[in-house]
């Protein structure tokens, strides 16, 4: 099949930066950033949190503040106005809940961060998939109020789901705000009990202790958030609160990061394209999943394949223009001899050295988890890749492999797929309206991988090992 988006003639001789802008040196001053995802059950105090987090750092002015609580006081929900400093629409508002992803940018004198907020209705796991493709690290917000924490972690398994899909795209380290704790009087037995259950529930799911961190919070009153300090009954947790976590997390990450600059291609995977009412320009926001990129360099974005030229890169919570974005930052970019309505959320854009393939059918190395009915060739479920979603069907079992070890090939003749298996398989998009651009796992760690829905329910992970033309 022909892909149905337009293509455009792609350009492959890179252009110069406008002001070049000394890489080795500019890594040496910036300062780390870290974009954080916060998860965990729904009423597990994550709006608060964030909302706290926020407001002490200075990051909303009061002015705001004083607008939601009056609102909050006017539909009769006076506790809510920190819950909503980062919720954006009314509609979300009048409803209660957080429905789509948003990003909220703050900074310390230490390090730059972006909040990647997915909202923790059951129903809407997906929009919590799209936010941990696009964290470094997450914040697993926990109730530890009596009884909140057994009925949340054990019956409902929201937190469990959250932290599978974590660790299965690769967002390996973990922030546990034990929050609440204002509801327990700062009791270190509960902290501890906790702790225990939870922390065996990690080590199963493949995280080491050395990625785990454990603040006790209370976003309600700001204790051990950032500037109010813990009360006079906690006097057996000796560690940091949770921006200073956060900092130092920024640090090892952020260092980490840079490390891999300059040997590697831009890649950005493309969030949303914000209209822009001037001829051939396209805006478009996302993040750097690899390399750097500065003004007056040209790009190709998939899978249009069309060249442009990046004109101005903003960043951050005023969008200030700025010289250079490398891996890891969330930036907006002006494109200039762009073709805006083939562009869309979900799309990759590449230094023009690089190319990336589109296709309908991709091979994957599979982790199902557990499943009511087995995997056949012909079952259908939803796919996602970042922040798309598509149809999609298994087109063939081709062998189920060694879940440590899987380049060890167990079995070859697969019928179907049961629980809690690693498997190689074939995929295929079903609705073949655009083709979707995929880098393998080889390419990229963290774009390079997808899950898989099927009514309501999250029944695998993978990463892509290869593209396949059919
Ligand atoms: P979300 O669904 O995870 O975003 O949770 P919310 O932030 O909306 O909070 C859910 C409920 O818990 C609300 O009624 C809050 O007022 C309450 N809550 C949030 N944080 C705290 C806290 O630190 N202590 C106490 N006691 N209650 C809290």
């Amino acid at each position: 099949d022909e892909p149905t988006v337009r293509t455009y003639k792609k350009v492959t001789t890179p252009t110069k930066p406008r002001k070049a802008v000394n890489i080795p040196e500019y890594l040496k001053t910036a300062k780390p950033h870290l974009s954080f995802v916060v998860l965990g059950h729904v009423d597990a105090g994550k709006s608060t949190l964030m909302g706290r987090l926020l407001y002490d750092i200075g990051a909303v002015d009061t002015n705001h503040i004083r607008k939601l609580k009056k609102e909050s006081e006017r539909i009769g929900k006076g506790s809510f106005a920190l819950a909503w400093v980062m919720d954006q629409t009314t509609e979300e508002r009048e409803r209660g809940v957080t429905v789509s992803i948003c990003t909220s940018d703050f900074d310390t004198p230490k390090a730059n961060f972006t909040i990647v907020d997915a909202p923790g209705h059951r129903d809407f796991v997906p929009n919590a998939i799209a936010g941990v493709s696009q964290a470094d690290v997450a914040v697993l917000s926990i109730d530890c109020g009596t009884d909140a924490f057994e009925s949340g972690f054990n019956l409902d398994g929201q937190t469990k789901e959250h932290t599978l899909l974590a660790k299965s795209m690769d967002v390996n380290n973990i922030v546990v705000a034990m929050n609440k704790m204002d509801s327990v009087n700062w009791s270190q037995e509960r902290f501890m009990d906790i702790k225990y259950k939870l922390s065996a529930f990690f080590e199963e799911v493949g995280f080491h202790e050395d990625q785990i961190k454990w603040v006790p919070v209370s976003g309600f009153s700001g204790q051990g958030v950032f500037k109010i300090a813990y009360p006079k009954e906690q006097d057996w947790y000796e560690g940091k609160c949770l921006v200073e976590t956060l900092e130092d997390v920024a640090q090892a990450i952020g260092t980490e990061a840079k490390k891999a600059v300059e040997d590697c291609p831009f890649l950005f995977s493309i969030l949303e394209v914000i209209p822009s009412k001037k001829n051939e320009e396209a805006i478009i926001s996302g993040k750097l999943g690899s390399g750097s990129i500065q003004p007056g360099e040209t790009i190709t974005v998939y899978p249009s394949e069309q060249s442009c030229v990046v004109d101005k890169i903003l960043k951050g919570k005023n969008q200030d223009q700025v010289g250079i974005a490398i891996k890891g930052d969330f930036v907006t970019l002006k494109l200039r001899h762009a073709h805006a309505e083939d562009i869309q959320g979900g799309d990759i854009a590449a230094s023009v050295d690089y190319t990336i393939s589109a296709s309908q059918n991709f091979q994957l190395q599979l982790l199902t988890f557990k499943m009511d009915r087995p995997l056949l060739p012909g079952t259908s479920f939803m796919l996602f890749r970042g922040v798309c979603e598509q149809p999609a069907r298994i087109s063939k079992l081709v062998s189920t492999v060694d879940k440590h070890n899987p380049e060890k090939i167990l079995k070859k003749k697969i019928r179907h797929l049961g629980s809690n298996q690693a498997a190689i398989v074939e995929i295929e998009l079903t609705e073949r309206k655009r083709w979707i651009p995929m880098l393998t796992f080889k390419e990229n760690r963290h774009l390079g991988r997808v899950v898989l829905r099927k009514d309501g329910r999250t029944i695998a992970a993978g990463s892509v090992l290869k593209i396949m033309n059919k």
